[in-house]
This record gives structure tokens, sequence and C-alpha cells, in this order.
């Protein structure tokens, strides 16, 4: 079956413009030519640190960003050619949850109206079925019809990252994506509102793209899990392959630094050095070359083809033949 989202090439460049004249003197290369799949019911993890072209990806999935170059396919649909009308009918089946949903969530509404929003715009239901709904939601998400009248301020971090998510679901999509949505949340509350996305997937059969900067966070949740350095896709795999078995070294960094819930299971200490460079000074070649503990001189000259090294599980390194030039 075909998946529900397809990305081929995906790329954004901005502009970096200097001097009174305001010459375009460089670019940042935010996303630089990714390609992935998301099947139907299934959570995809995207990983990696701050700058690493993650969110700017989810953005560029909804158009709330026009990408540079590449092409998106949903259901059956590209994206990249629909007019502004067409895609906004379209945002009815992919919503966003935020980081921050105390930012997104307008402090002078009511949770009522601020749920009751995403009907109006799409024009779901008359205005007794759509107060109905926003009721039904709410208790969907752990809260009650008795909160509706309250205002944003009168909620926790969770609360708020529950009414968030309830307004994301308002109009029935078939796709979340889901932006850092518990980076901003304590430790313990993370596990309420994953636990909740978890069980909201299986009962609404939804579909969710899962940003985070760390890998342990997507770990339960996620189907499969794709790592990001400097705008590029460095390994996807299923999940179980990708923490047991990672293949890039980027990704074996990441790993080291994640707790082990298994004392009898040892991981590979790789220990990365330096930071991130800047993505509009991308290094040549492989962009993890400046960091990267087994860096040899290919690294340096040649690009690492994103390729499938085993079955469903895919890597950018010279380490592997399948990712080296012909
Ligand atoms: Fe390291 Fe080279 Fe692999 Fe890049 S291509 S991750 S520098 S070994
Ligand atoms: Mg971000």
């Amino acid at each position: 079956t075909e998946p529900l989202l397809k990305v081929e090439g995906l790329k954004k460049y901005f502009p970096i413009k200097s001097g009174v004249l305001g010459q375009v003197k460089n670019h940042v290369k935010a996303v630089d030519d990714v390609s992935f799949v998301v099947h139907e019911g299934e959570t995809l993890g995207i990983v990696g640190e701050s700058g690493c072209g993650k969110s700017t990806t989810g953005r560029m999935l909804m158009r709330l960003l026009e990408p540079t170059d590449g092409k998106v396919f949903f259901d059956g649909k590209e994206l990249t050619d629909l007019s502004n009308q067409e895609m906004r009918k379209m945002r009815r089946d992919i919503q966003m949850v935020f980081q921050d949903p105390y930012a997104s969530l307008n402090p002078r509404h009511t949770i009522e109206k601020i749920l009751m929003e995403p009907l109006n715009v799409h024009e779901i239901g008359d205005p007794k079925e759509r107060k109905k709904k926003v009721h039904e939601f709410l208790e969907i998400v752990g809260l009650s019809s008795y909160h509706a009248k309250r205002y944003p301020h009168q909620f926790s971090g969770g609360q708020r990252q529950r009414i968030g998510i309830a307004r994301a679901l308002m109009t029935n999509p078939k796709l979340i994506i889901a932006d850092e949505p518990v980076s901003a949340l304590d430790v313990s509350i993370q596990a309420q509102v994953l636990n909740l996305m978890q069980d909201l997937q299986k009962e609404l059969k939804l579909t969710y793209i899962f940003i985070a900067h760390d890998l342990g966070v997507v770990r339960h949740i996620s189907d499969r899990v794709g790592v990001m350095y400097l705008g590029q896709m460095a390994e996807l795999a299923d999940s179980e392959s990708l923490y047991e078995k990672p293949l890039h070294p980027y990704t074996q960094a990441l790993l080291s630094a994640v707790p082990v819930p298994d004392p009898d299971f040892t991981r590979e200490q790789v220990v990365i050095k330096g930071d991130v460079p800047s993505p509009a000074n991308p290094p040549s070649g492989c962009r993890f070359h400046t960091r990267c503990p087994f860096k040899m001189d290919i690294c340096e000259t040649t690009v690492p083809k994103f390729a499938e090294v085993e079955k469903g599980h895919s890597v950018a390194c010279h380490l592997y033949k399948e990712s080296r030039p012909q």
C-alpha cells in the first residue's frame, strides 16, 4: 500500500542578506535534500539537535513554510502543487501540536472558543454540534466539559498541552505533526502526555510525526525513527534496529548519552567533539566529518549517499559500502 505521506528531496534554504541593498550573501541550508515516507497508523520519530532542520521539515509538510525544492505527497495528492486555498482545506487532515501550547493558545479566549475555531474555519457541523464536539474532545484528552469556560492561564502546562492536542484533533485529522510536544513539560507530566497520545492514536487511528531533540523521548512512541544532522537525514530505521544497532556514528554518539535501561546490555561509547557547525557553512563531504571519530579521507570530499544498508535501515555514512560512490 502507498504510504500516507511521501517526502522527496525536500529543501529549505533561507537567504542571508547583507549590506544596505540587502544582497543575498549566502544561504542557511536548514533542510537539504531530505526524503522519507510515513505509513498510515504509524509514528515516525524525527530526532536531532536544535538547528538540525527537524522543525523546519515539519512546517514545510503543512506548508506553513514554502519548500525551496522537493515534493510532498499526502494521501495521493501533491501538496506542493496545491493553491493556498486548496492547502487551507487540506489542513483539516494534517494538524500540528506545538512545543509551547501556551504561546499557541489565545489568552483572551475561553477554551471553548479556542477549540471551536478549527470547526468554524473548516465549517464542520452547526453551532450546537460544534459545542457538543468541544465537550466530547475535552473528555477525550482527560479534561472535563466544566473546563470549557476557563482561560488558558487557569491550566497547568500539562493541561494546556492536552488542550493543544484537543484542538489538533477537532477536525478529525489523519496526520498529526507534533513538534517537541513534551519538551517544555516536567518529566513526570511528559509520560502522561505521551501515554495520552498513544491512546488517542489507537482510538482515533492517527498517524504521527513526532519531533524531538532527544532519542529517549521518542523511543517508546515511535515505530520508526529518523535522525537528522545539519539539515540532512543521517539514519532512519525501525525503532528496534535504531536503538539496538545504530549504524551512523552520530546516532551512536546520541545513544551513548541516553541511559541504557537493561544493565546486561552494554553499548560501545562514541563520544563526539565540538559544536554543531553553522548550517550557513556546512562542512564539505559528510557534514558530520568535523566531529566524527571514524572520519576517513573520503569523508571530507564526498557526500555519502543516504542508502538502505539493511532492510528498512538506511544510513548516510562512508563506513557502509552502500553509501559510497560506485
Ligand atoms: Fe563519520 Fe565519515 Fe561516516 Fe561521516 S561518512 S559519519 S565522517 S565515517
Ligand atoms: Mg525546533
